[in-house]
């Protein structure tokens, strides 16, 4: 295993570092209780579950912005002679401790009291489809981001202050630019393959399949796509997630459908690609921002890159059809990689976007992107969501929603007050195109690498070129420095109209 700038921090650094490791051990360990809570903890369990994980996430937040850390910041940065990685430890633990400390800890407990509030009520309103229950919540959470926003700053407008916190860098004016171009070349794709009249069959990824194999066999992938389970492990949960409590314990979790394979495999997949990540992070910067995912952003192009560019080609078929008929016997005796490339490819307008294919996908992003800039520029009231939600989806997708279950209350993430985090789901999708076409040309074809089941030289490039370099750059440098060129949405365009224009059988 390649392990690169595996090398110890400046010892000048050392009471800063210990200073942050603490404030990093709390996060651990609230970490290691929200993972419980979703996958172990018995109902009753969830008074006391967010009374310990509220403490935890105040002691971290006290202890992070008390005098001792600004002290001994100030100091460090006082030092004139220090390497690079040690500068941009600086630079990264300066931005978190400014924001942290600009936000009143009353704002920092009303928003999280919103918040809990807030996804209580959700599902309540998510369940009987009354998106009236749900808006004064959300109507609260828009003021309360509001007022976040006014108070750690923006470049023009409040809502790039939620944006850059989840993606550094990331503007409004950025992301508009970013979506308008994309559409304009995603739309007449989308038309085009919906209006081919070729229908793609799903059904060899629909069959009877046994859950427990189903996890045997996505595990498998998740093995050969290099992640450690001696650093790992996979559990049971109603929504699939990854959490990294430490590099050297990263868990993931999967549903499954006693029908259809997708959710299971591909769940287990794209949640591997974020473990990988997580893994790869450098050893010897742990507990300090070094030592953490650059951004959202990049994290989803992890996960996407391993769920769709590698797990759903021709190349991942080849090699991975006949171990799968092995894990069913019987199951699959009449399927060829061709379906079942074909099946795991189809592209459907639908109404959920967890559920979308890889093109159609984007199209909800922008759309909800669409909503949350005109939600914080005053041009649209929360009481009229569900009706721009709704009209949003028959323009963009051509489908519209029956009820707001299914519509604009189908998202966790308002009820959560995450404004401005569904456009790195987008950015995700582009990165992940870049990166993949920059690692097929330094590796000299990862086709051939699929085939055979090699996907760790893959992972090899991603770790060397990505995951150890932790958040020492901005996001879209460390992208641009490992494809060696700007990023764009060039490669995401050139690799769907290939793929889709293939299993179309469209001339693009
Ligand atoms: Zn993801």
């Amino acid at each position: 295993m390649t392990e690169v700038q595996d090398t110890a921090l400046d010892p000048r650094l050392n009471d800063l570092v210990a200073q942050l490791r603490e404030c990093s051990d709390l996060g651990a360990a609230g970490a290691l209780l929200a993972w419980d809570q979703e996958t172990g903890m018995p109902a009753k369990g969830i008074d006391g579950r967010s009374s310990a994980l509220s403490t935890i996430a105040g002691l971290s937040h006290e202890r992070f912005t008390r005098s001792q850390v600004r002290d001994t910041l100030a100091a460090a940065e006082g030092l004139t002679d220090l390497p690079p990685a040690e500068q941009a430890l600086l630079r990264e633990t300066r931005r978190d401790f400014d924001r942290a400390t600009k936000v009143p800890g009353d704002l920092v407990r009303r928003i999280a009291r919103a918040a809990s509030q807030a996804q209580a009520a959700w599902v309540t309103a998510k369940e009987a489809r009354d998106f009236q229950a749900f808006l004064p919540h959300v109507q609260s959470l828009l003021e309360l981001k509001t007022e976040y926003a006014h108070a750690v700053g923006f470049a023009e407008v409040p809502l790039d202050a939620l944006l850059d916190d989840h993606e550094a860098g990331a503007t409004v004016r950025s992301i508009d630019a970013q979506f308008e171009s994309l559409k304009s070349e995603l739309v007449p794709l989308v038309h085009a393959v919906l209006s081919s009249g070729t229908a793609v069959d799903t059904g060899p990824l629909r069959r009877s399949f046994d859950q427990d194999t189903q996890r045997a066999f996505s595990a498998d992938v998740a093995r050969a796509m290099g992640f450690d389970f001696e650093a790992g492990r996979i559990d049971r949960s109603a929504h699939p997630f990854c959490i990294g409590i430490h590099r050297g314990d990263v868990r993931l979790t999967w549903r499954g459908q006693p029908d259809d394979l997708r959710p299971a495999l591909y769940g287990i997949v794209h949640e591997a690609g974020h473990g990988l990540y997580e893994q790869g992070l450098p050893p010897d910067r742990s507990g300090t921002p070094l030592c953490e995912a650059v951004s959202l952003g990049v994290h989803e192009s992890q996960s996407r890159l391993w769920e769709n560019m590698v797990g759903r080609s021709r190349a991942f078929w080849t090699c991975f059809l006949p171990r799968l008929k092995e894990r069913f016997p019987g199951v699959l005796d009449d399927v060829t990689e061709d379906a079942i490339y074909h099946a795991a490819n189809e592209v459907t307008p639908s109404l959920i976007r967890v559920e979308a294919d890889e093109l159609t996908y984007n199209l909800h992003i922008i759309l909800r992107f669409e909503l949350e800039r005109a939600l914080f520029a005053g041009d649209l009231a929360a009481r009229d969501l569900p009706g721009a939600f709704a009209d949003g989806m028959a323009r963009m997708i051509g489908v519209r929603p029956a009820h707001d279950g299914d519509g604009v209350l189908q998202d966790v993430h308002w009820s959560m007050g995450a404004f401005g985090y569904f456009p790195t789901y987008t950015l995700g999708n582009l990165y992940a195109a870049d990166l993949f076409e920059a690692a097929d040309r330094d590796l000299g074809g990862l086709d051939a690498l699929i085939e055979k089941g090699e996907l760790m030289p893959l992972r090899e490039w991603l770790r060397a070129k990505i995951h150890v370099h932790g958040r020492s750059s901005t996001p879209r440098d460390l992208v641009a420095n490992a494809i060696g060129k700007e990023p764009s949405q060039d490669a995401f365009m050139r690799y769907a109209r290939a793929k889709f224009g293939e299993v179309y059988d469209l001339a693009l």
